[in-house]
């Protein structure tokens, strides 16, 4: 039975390869909670655009900022993880840290 430990070389590799796993997997850590909470706010403003729409026509008014302000007022849940401010424009719901601009591209056929 070998009672010396580890030799100072297999210490250093353990620590470059440690050191190599971490420098590819931080990056990409990283970037999955961008887009979980880019992906999160976009589903929300979907969600809170037809509920507007519903709520516009449930009282017969029409969209103003007060009834926006009042809605949101009313909203319970949490819409965008980072607090972007939410407008309402031409029917849908607007996010100041967040954009929808990738479902609108228009494919390269
Ligand atoms: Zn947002």
């Amino acid at each position: 039975m070998n009672l010396k430990g580890f030799t100072l070389v297999e210490v250093l590799v353990v620590l470059v390869i440690m050191s190599i796993l971490s420098l590819i997997a931080i990056p990409k850590i990283t970037n999955y909670k961008a887009t979980a909470e880019e992906q999160t706010c976009l589903i929300n403003r979907r969600q809170i655009a037809l509920e507007y729409d519903i709520y516009l026509l449930h009282n017969e008014v029409d969209h103003d900022s007060f009834h926006w302000n009042k809605f949101l007022e009313n909203c319970v849940y949490q819409i965008c993880p980072t607090n972007g401010i939410l407008k309402y424009e031409d029917g849908k719901v607007n996010c100041t840290d967040h954009t929808d601009t990738k479902e609108e591209e228009v494919p390269f056929l």
